[in-house]
């Protein structure tokens, strides 16, 4: 399987970071290596000061598929989850100043959490899901996929022209604002409306 993930795809987080505002969607991969799944505690790496954790609601594939329609695309998923995509700050301002490649940054060891997925029909607003992230118990983001820029419609029509879609790939659908850093103790958990769907500490 792989990970593919999406940036800037919040106008409110694009503005946090100072980034532009996208005209197409900014893709990067992650590897599988890169999976934190079943509440394993994230361990912080050393060759970092300033991991920040990005909330994001991520789809699992359920189909394959290459160039697919947006019209069809809603066909290729049928679960949802909360992830992070956690972010080594400091270098990814390192690499983007020079104008060099992100995985460093943001494709290493862990980097990529995902909790316990759901059915998008279980869902009491399937067309508007809320999500959130508690930082030692209090609540540090709280998104809309309505405010995405890019709906997962959208996001699957434009990926699948690159990258075949395989039955478990995970699309990671960007942050809403709220960013910030962790440090070792913290404990996170994320909520997929009023589901728990993950619960660690870093380390
Ligand atoms: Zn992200």
């Amino acid at each position: 399987m792989k990970i593919i993930c999406i940036g800037r795809n919040y106008s409110e987080h694009a503005k946090e970071l100072n980034n532009e505002i996208p005209d197409k969607p900014v893709v990067f991969l992650k590897p599988n290596t890169a999976l934190l799944k079943d509440n394993k505690p994230f361990y912080y790496p050393e060759w970092s000061k300033d991991i920040h954790y990005e909330t994001e609601l991520v789809l699992k594939v359920s189909k394959q598929g290459k160039y697919i329609d947006e019209k069809f695309a809603a066909r290729y998923f049928e679960e949802v989850s909360v992830g992070i995509d956690f972010t080594a700050r400091d270098l990814q301002s390192q690499q983007k100043a020079k104008g060099l490649p992100w995985e460093i940054a943001k494709a290493f060891d862990n980097s990529a959490v995902v909790g316990t997925f759901h059915q998008l029909t279980s869902l009491q607003k399937a067309e508007n899901i809320n999500f959130s992230l508690l930082l030692n118990g209090e609540k540090v983001q709280d998104g809309f996929h309505q405010d995405m820029m890019f709906s997962f419609e959208k996001i699957i029509a434009y990926v699948s022209q690159f990258f075949t879609l395989q039955v478990g790939d995970l699309i990671y659908t960007g942050t809403p604002a709220g960013v910030g850093p962790v440090k070792i103790g913290d404990k996170l958990e994320a909520f997929l409306e009023q589901h728990s769907v993950f619960s660690f500490e870093v380390k």
